[in-house]
Formats: structure tokens, C-alpha cells, sequence
């Protein structure tokens, strides 16, 4: 099928509607997304009425902003509304679930290099209290999970597969589909770490297979800091027992027992960021306007343009592994250090960030890396700021 590009008049939109693209160079949507105007726009203004006529008040005035988050969540992942739950953010969302799960000694989780450090320091704490064990899976020839050894992992006592679509550190799209059947065959509980490519590439849960989603407001989706989603289906539901329940997750029966409610809402608590909620909701549907197949398109060619840029300078080390790759560039530049590169973009007002090995454990130490700068492009992004990006990058030292 082929997607149709967005327009130039789809792009100058979004320019419009991104104020500090006037002030900066910014090629650091995989820290945080530069903020959507709309966005903006509805979280204060959702403060400025909790300041006018109290915050209680103005949650009930908003509740269709509210529930719209639910169902713009859902549009973007192709679940139903249900099935999503509001979390702070995507390490508390990936934690509600993986932590629900009933391990027993002996019991395996199947990973790769590419899983984020947050969630391998978990797997290593379920190791410390439960005795389980954990299978990382290499990676293979083109540098994302080895499906082949995957499938060759699983057993009887594999419980999970753990997988990060795209990971922090590198512009590799890990092939979560192909994941996913193998899941399905196995009939293994599939968990995918999908922060990176919530609003970077279309993500479909029927199509990838996956039984529970994490995911963040921040980056590519655009929203508001301190804001994530965690999907859980019906059919994975009663295999997931919420690690912290609250009066919000469960209905209380009598003085001895309680239910737990229903579908994904078990996994939120009560207390939470109103408008933080309204604004994620906003920006999910900004992306869908647009329509996720075309963002995504755009976010890969023009992560390909820049790494095919980057590959023209001599001193430059392109770093990134995957068949398929995203809008996430890494390199290094001889003679400087990636914190070094940072802070020369930065002078030309530049955004960029450095990956360091505290966020990459299991992937750059074995790789012989420390750090690298990490150039990640949206769509709003143009390819005349990759040429200006260029003129200051492709003059290093
Ligand atoms: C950023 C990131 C997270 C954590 O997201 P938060 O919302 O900051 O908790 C998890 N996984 C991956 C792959 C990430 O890049």
C-alpha cells in the first residue's frame, strides 16, 4: 500500500502550530516532543478554570476532554477505549502491569538490547525476589532482535516476552509484528515498550499482536510532561492483577472484600494531572489528523536524509543498527565527545541529546560505546533545518 506524503501545506500547519520552532533547531523529539500550540492552549486553559471556579469543579466541566483521551488513545493504537489506562508516565504504566504479573521461580522472560534500562532493572529485581531468570535474545545481522533465536527461547517456563519497539538510543524499529506471531504461536504474554514510537510510526495492537502497551506523552505524541498510557487487553486482563489498587481501581463491596473495576481503569489511581489528561488526549488526536502513516513516513525519510548527510563527513560515526530505522540518528564525531558535539549545536541553537550508556546498559557497553549524540527529527521538522543542522554539524572539528 502506498502512503501518501503529508503536504507542504500539512507541513508549514504543524510549523504553525509549534511556536518554538521560530527559536530553535529541534532534534530532540525523543526527549520531549516540541510542544503543540492546541496542547498548550487546553492545558492552561484547563488551569486557568481550576483557578477560576476549583479544580473539582473544573474536572467535571471537562469530562468530555476527558473521556476524549480515552478514545483518541484508542484511534492511535486500534484498541478500544476501555482497554486504556491514564499513568503519570510510561515507566509507572510499564510497572502497573509487569509488576501484576504473578511470576513464580523458575518462570523466563524473553528480551533484547534494545529493552529500555528502566525495565531491565526490573527484570533483575523479579530475579532477586521471585528467582526468575532472564533469556536476552541478541540481536541479529542487521542489528534488531534475532527472531530466529527468539523462537528457539521460548519454553515451557517462558512466562513473558519483554520488548522495546524502538529503542532510546538508536534509530532501529525492532520488527514488533513479526514478535508478536511468534508471541501468539507460544501463547505467551507479549509486553511492548512502545514510547518511542507512539506518534513516530503507526502502531496497531491487533496487528502487532502485543497484549499490553506502554507508552509516553512526551516524546513524539507531543503531549504534556508527566503524562503516559498503558494499554492492557480484555483477554490478557485477569492475568494481570494491579500491583497497587486504590478506591479508583476497585468498587468496594463490604467491609471484606472489593472488585476490581473493570477493564483498564484498575491500572490508574485517582489523583492525577487533569489537564495533563486533557492535553495528551488533544495531542493524539493532533497526530491522527494528520494520519499516523503519513507522520510516520515523514519522521523515517527524513531520518534517512539526515543520517545520509551525517555519512558524508568524514569524522562522523554513524551508530544507528536496524533494518528499518526511525527519525532517532546516532553518531559520534572524532575528536569530541558527544557531550562536546551537544553543547557546539546548542551554541547555534540546536537541540540534541546524548544517549549514554546509564540509559543503554545492555546495548552500548557491548558495542564498545560510552555515549552518543542523538539527533531525533519529527515531522514538522524540515529538510532546510537538516541542511543549516549540516553547516554546523558537518564542520566539527
Ligand atoms: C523514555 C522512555 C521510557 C520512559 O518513559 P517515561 O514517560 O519517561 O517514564 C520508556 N521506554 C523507552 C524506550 C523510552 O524511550
Amino acid at each position: 500500500m502506498i502512503v501518501p506524503s503529508l503536504s507542504e501545506r500539512d507541513i508549514s500547519t504543524m510549523r504553525e502550530d509549534t511556536p518554538g520552532v521560530s527559536q530553535r533547531i529541534h532534534f530532540n523529539n525523543a526527549g520531549t516532543g516540541l510542544a503543540l500550540a492546541p496542547v498548550l492552549d487546553a492545558v492552561k486553559n484547563h488551569l486557568d478554570l481550576e483557578a477560576r471556579i476549583g479544580g473539582y469543579e473544573a474536572a467535571a466541566a471537562a469530562q468530555s476532554g476527558l473521556d476524549a483521551f480515552y478514545t483518541g488513545l484508542a484511534a492511535l493504537i486500534g484498541c478500544r477505549p476501555h482497554e486504556i489506562a491514564y499513568v503519570e508516565n510510561a515507566t509507572r504504566a510499564w510497572d502497573m502491569a509487569f509488576y501484576g504479573i504473578d511470576f513464580r521461580e523458575g518462570d523466563r522472560i524473553i528480551t533484547g538490547r534494545a529493552e529500555y534500562v528502566s525495565n531491565y532493572v526490573a527484570f533483575l529485581q523479579m530475579k532477586a525476589r521471585k528467582g526468575i531468570e532472564i533469556d536476552l535474545i541478541e540481536d541479529d545481522e542487521h542489528g534488531q532482535i534475532d527472531l530466529t533465536a527468539l523462537q528457539a527461547a521460548i519454553g515451557p517456563k517462558t512466562r513473558l516476552i519483554a520488548l522495546t519497539h524502538i529503542p532510546t538510543f538508536s534509530g532501529l524499529i525492532n520488527p514488533a509484528e513479526e514478535v508478536g506471531a511468534i508471541a501468539a504461536k507460544a501463547a505467551v504474554l507479549y509486553l511492548l515498550d512502545a514510547c518511542q514510537s507512539a506518534g513516530q510510526i503507526p502502531l496497531n495492537v491487533a496487528e502487532i499482536g502485543c497484549h499490553i502497551l506502554s507508552g509516553t506523552g512526551r516524546k513524539y505524541l507531543r503531549g504534556p510532561r508527566g503524562t503516559g498510557f498503558l494499554y492492557v487487553s480484555d483477554a490478557a486482563l485477569d492475568q494481570i492483577e494491579p500491583p497497587f489498587v486504590d478506591l479508583q481501581a476497585t468498587k468496594w463491596l463490604d467491609e471484606n472484600t472489593y472488585d476490581l473495576v473493570p477493564h483498564a481503569k484498575r491500572f490508574e489511581n485517582w489523583e492525577r494531572y487533569v489537564a495533563g489528561q486533557i492535553g495528551l488526549g488533544v495531542a493524539t488526536r493532533y497526530a491522527i489528523g494528520f494520519g499516523m502513516d503519513r507522520i510516520g513516513k515523514r519522521v523515517c525519510e527524513l531520518g534517512a536524509q539526515l543520517r545520509a548527510e551525517l555519512s558524508k563527513v568524514s569524522k562522523v560515526t554513524l551508530h544507528d543498527k536496524g533494518k528499518n530505522k526511525g527519525g532517532i540518528v546516532t553518531f559520534t564525531v572524532d575528536g569530541e565527545t558527544p557531550a562536546q558535539t551537544q553543547q557546539r549545536l546548542s551554541a547555534h541553537n540546536m537541540n540534541v541529546s546524548v544517549s549514554s550508556a546509564s540509559s543503554a546498559r545492555i546495548d552500548l557497553p557491548a558495542r564498545g560505546l560510552d555515549a552518543l549524540v542523538r539527533a531525533s527529527v519529527h515531522a514538522f521538522n524540515t529538510e532546510d533545518e537538516i541542511t543549516r543542522f549540516m553547516k554546523t554539524a558537518g564542520t566539527l572539528p
